[in-house]
């Protein structure tokens, strides 16, 4: 049976080394790290993530500003409220929690937020540098589930990695990095043809798609590393895209749901941030290894 990749016991010793370097470090800087959250509307899956992030923020000693905004917020509200973070000396990362109210135009907002802030990696600018394979701000989700890898020395070089999903938030810039480990990277979605086919080649399969069941055990290869990214919402409680019970007969290492990649995302968040702060004071700043 399958090895679990164990994102919340990663995530909970990284957030530990976090709190251990902010309480040296902060005093000496003169302020600790600072995230802006914008967070608009009353969308009940993104009152949690907030809450996690904030408190997540509260644990390891990163001051949290921003909050909640009514529905109605305009987009020029919201943009100026940006450009005053940008401006903020205590605000290090901007994140504007998505989905936002249908009205207003996520992309451009986005894009308002100076790209050395923008912790989500959400950003032309971020994006183009992931493209090019040069180091800048990189999204939570994908740099956790890499980091999640990479503390089980899962070889990625010269092994076919599918990544079933192709959002600008998860799929495309986990099929990048994985590329920038020497993966051989195939990305499928709505329209690929025999999603089976494709995923029984894979050594690395990840899911960022969104749908329970999707993933059932004859899908993947034996011995294949699977790692889910989907959160659906279930009378039961949370459930990945993976048929858990049944891959973990067939996979050498799975992801849990939940405790495995949303757990990493968060602590990926934290690390995003005070990377900036480090940058922005060119603090010396660890390996954060976990
Ligand atoms: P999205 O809706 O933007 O993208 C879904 C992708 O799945 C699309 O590219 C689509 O082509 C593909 N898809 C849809 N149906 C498919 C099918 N039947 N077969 C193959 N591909 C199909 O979603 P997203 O923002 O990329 O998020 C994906 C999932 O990951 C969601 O469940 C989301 O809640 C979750 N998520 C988790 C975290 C985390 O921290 N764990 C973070 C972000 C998103």
């Amino acid at each position: 049976t399958a090895q679990i990749l164990d994102g919340k016991t990663l995530a909970q010793r990284l957030k530990g080394q976090l709190q251990t370097w902010l309480a040296e470090v902060s005093p000496q800087v003169g302020r600790p790290p600072g995230l802006a959250v914008i967070w608009v509307g009353d969308n009940p899956a993104s009152a949690a993530y907030v809450g996690q992030k904030q408190k997540s923020c509260a644990q390891v000693g990163i001051t949290s500003f921003g909050g909640q905004f009514p529905a109605h917020t305009s987009q020029g509200e919201l943009a100026h409220l940006i450009q005053q973070f940008n401006q903020d000396e205590r605000v290090d990362g901007i994140l504007v929690q998505l989905p936002l109210p249908a009205d207003l135009d996520s992309t451009k907002l986005l894009h308002t937020i100076t790209p050395d802030k923008d912790v989500d990696g959400l950003h032309l600018v971020n994006l183009g540098k992931l493209l090019r394979g040069e180091p800048g701000l990189q999204s939570c989700t994908p740099a956790g589930v890499m980091r999640l890898l990479g503390h089980y020395q899962i070889p990625l070089a010269g092994k076919q990695a599918v990544v079933v999903g192709r959002s600008i938030l998860v799929g495309k810039p986990l099929g990048l990095l994985l590329l920038a480990s020497d993966a051989t990277v195939t990305f499928a979605h709505s329209r690929t043809p025999d999603l089976a086919g494709l995923t029984r080649q894979a050594d690395i399969l990840i899911s960022a798609v969104g749908r329970q069941g999707l993933i059932t055990p004859q899908m993947v290869k034996p011995g294949a590393v699977v790692v889910d990214v989907g959160i659906n919402r279930t009378p039961a409680g949370l459930v990945g895209d993976v048929d858990f019970v049944g891959v973990q007969a067939v996979a050498s290492y799975l992801t849990p749901v939940p405790g495995g990649v949303g757990a990493m995302t968060v602590a990926q968040l934290l690390l995003n941030t005070v990377q900036s702060y480090g940058q922005r004071h060119e603090l010396v700043m660890p390996q954060f290894s976990g």
